[in-house]
């Protein structure tokens, strides 16, 4: 077994402080338009240690080239990433998950089972769920989590949902194509609908089934 933990930052190898740039633990201290304390010197990506993720890193590259040559005060954010672990079982999540959740909001959660969604069963991958997190009182996402096949691909959609600021009964309104995994995404938000009493919904199979497991012929 190999383990790592931790995410040394190496700015001070390159002697940033010998040229007057500002570092703190390895890393180029940026402001949030990513102008390092030399106003001629802009960090992106890694190496002011902001959020080490390729996605962020391309976002800030394109901001901070901006800023730099076009003379803008773009700022960026990375409120909405998404992030995944390409394991088996796949991981995907985004936004605060549930204990974080609880620590500060009213939350209500949905699930959406693998196994009650048809195109997991069609490939043989039943195994997982989906999971979102809504505040109660203005019922936006605050996180969503999927386990299970292709799950780092289905979390941005939730991800594109919480940029978009939609609600979870918009969210629940959305036609996902048939079959596939993203589908999970509705079926968790409709059980969010019907469990906070936003719209009279019908239960899904899967609840059903929850609610009565007895197996029928
Ligand atoms: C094992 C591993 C797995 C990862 N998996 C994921 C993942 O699945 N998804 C994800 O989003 N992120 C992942 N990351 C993080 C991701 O790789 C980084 O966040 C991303 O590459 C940052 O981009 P960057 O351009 O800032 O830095 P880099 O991609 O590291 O680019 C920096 C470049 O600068 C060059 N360089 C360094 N010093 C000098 C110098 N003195 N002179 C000239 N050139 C120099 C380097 O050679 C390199 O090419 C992973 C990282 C690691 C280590």
């Amino acid at each position: 077994m190999f383990l790592a933990v931790g995410w040394p930052g190496n700015a001070d190898a390159i002697d940033a402080a010998k040229i007057g740039i500002d570092t703190d633990r390895g890393y180029v201290t940026v402001d949030a338009s990513l102008r390092s304390n030399l106003p001629h010197i802009f960090a992106a990506g890694d190496i002011n240690g902001i959020s080490m993720l390729v996605p962020s890193a391309r976002l800030e590259g394109r901001v901070a080239a901006e800023n730099a040559v076009l003379g803008t005060r773009r700022r960026f954010s990375h409120e909405f990433v998404p992030t995944g672990s390409f394991t088996d079982p796949e991981y995907g999540g985004v936004g605060l998950t549930e204990a974080q959740a609880r620590a500060r909001y009213d939350c209500e959660v949905g699930i959406a089972r693998y196994r009650d969604l048809v195109r997991p069963v069609i490939d043989d991958h039943p195994e997982g769920f989906c999971k979102l997190i809504v505040e109660r009182n203005r019922r936006y996402i605050l996180g969503a989590h999927v386990l299970g096949e292709y799950s780092a691909e289905v979390v941005q959609t939730a991800s594109a949902c919480m940029t978009a600021n939609l609600r979870i009964e918009q969210v629940a309104e959305l036609q996902p194509a048939f079959p596939t995994f993203t589908e999970g995404i509705t079926v968790a938000a409709q059980a969010i609908v019907r469990q906070m009493g936003i719209a009279p919904t019908a239960p899904t199979w899967g609840e059903l089934r929850a609610a009565d497991p007895t197996p029928r012929g």
